[in-house]
């Protein structure tokens, strides 16, 4: 349940409410808001105690929430959650792009790369050096080798990075580079893993799982953020349909309504869900239309010599003239994309 507290509130006030919370056995989540602070109670049966907390005069109103979901909840938190990394806010009014390689494969292609995208106009760098790959015989990324030359480029360009941790074990490593810490779509529902980035205070850009529901997909996310961690940021990423003329299936209404069910940044990766370099232009413009607050493309400088899905990354200087036309979509649906 959700109780909100009457404005004006003093700390000593909201501590007393805190105590009984926890007196009765149940977790308070606390966001502070301009006016009002608001109180998740998360724990089995919650609503049950309501009325001890009606019953406060510091109290305006207590309210269950409905969903499965709790704390990523609109019922939980009504205005949008900005997630901030560095000088760049994903989740308001900037339509944010993050854009690299799909794999970090060598300090020149990544410091090549890094200044093209960021001349382009990207805000955020993107680049794994953890690739999750479906063949064990694939190239499987640089590890540590390439973290170390995200964070050079990132020193470089000013762009902050993100990358993805495929492990509980990669966390504490990967946040020591990297501004956002990626969960790869197929590890949605690695709960441990899900638990581990909730539990540090470093950005993490959750991905839908290829065969998951909006609400599995959320669910996930509350992981996370009951966790501790409340910076959060959704991708979809395309899902498993009976469609074989693409990789995924980019499925635009989720997020639209992801958008009403939660507060959280939702972006659209159209690489992965596409598969298909022909298709990144289309699909970013319609992710844009459809109210997601970012993007995040693969751009190779050779495609033809990368080593992972070079089929679907673009060209920087494709990469720029798709930027232009985000840029003035951006401005045409009331948003800015730099
Ligand atoms: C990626 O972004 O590098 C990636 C592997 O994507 P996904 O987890 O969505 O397949
Ligand atoms: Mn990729």
């Amino acid at each position: 349940m959700v109780i909100t507290l009457k404005p004006g509130t003093t700390e000593k006030g909201i501590q007393h409410v805190l105590d009984k919370i926890k007196e009765l056995g149940f977790t308070p989540h606390v966001s502070k808001g301009a006016e009002r602070t608001i109180i998740g109670v998360i724990g089995e049966n919650a609503i049950q105690s309501r009325e001890i907390f009606q019953a406060m005069f510091i109290v305006e109103s207590v309210m269950p929430i409905s969903r499965p979901y709790k704390l990523v909840s609109r019922e939980f938190k009504s205005e949008d959650t900005v997630v901030k990394v560095g000088n760049v806010e994903i989740g308001g009014k900037e339509v944010v792009v993050m854009a690299g390689p799909c794999a970090v494969e060598s300090r020149v292609q990544l410091l090549k790369v890094a200044q093209e995208v960021k001349e382009a106009g990207a805000r955020i760098l993107r680049g794994g050096a953890f690739k999750p790959r479906t063949s064990p015989y694939s190239f499987q990324g640089l590890g540590e080798e390439g973290l170390k030359y995200l964070a050079e480029a990132s020193e470089v360009t000013h762009l902050p990075v993100v990358t993805e941790a495929r492990d509980v074990r990669q966390v504490e490593l990967v946040a020591r580079y990297a501004h956002i810490i990626q969960v790869g779509a197929r590890n949605m529902q690695n709960f441990d893993l899900l638990k581990e980035v909730g539990r540090g205070k470093k950005p993490v850009l959750l991905k839908r799982g290829m065969s998951s529901t909006v609400k599995e997909f959320l669910m996930s996310a509350e992981y996370i953020l009951s966790s501790g961690n409340y910076n959060v940021i959704l991708c979809e990423r395309g899902i498993r349909t009976f469609e074989d003329g693409t990789r995924f299936t980019l499925d635009l209404s989720a997020v639209s309504l992801i958008k009403q069910l939660s507060h959280l940044p939702v972006i659209v990766d159209p690489s992965h869900a596409t598969g298909n370099r022909d298709l990144i232009g289309p699909m970013s413009r319609a992710a844009i239309a459809a109210g997601s607050d970012g993007l995040m493309i693969e751009v190779h400088s050779r495609p033809e010599e990368a080593l992972s899905d070079g089929f679907q990354s673009i060209r920087p200087d494709d990469f720029r003239k798709l930027m232009k036309e985000i840029r003035s979509l951006a401005k045409a649906l009331g948003r800015d994309s730099v």
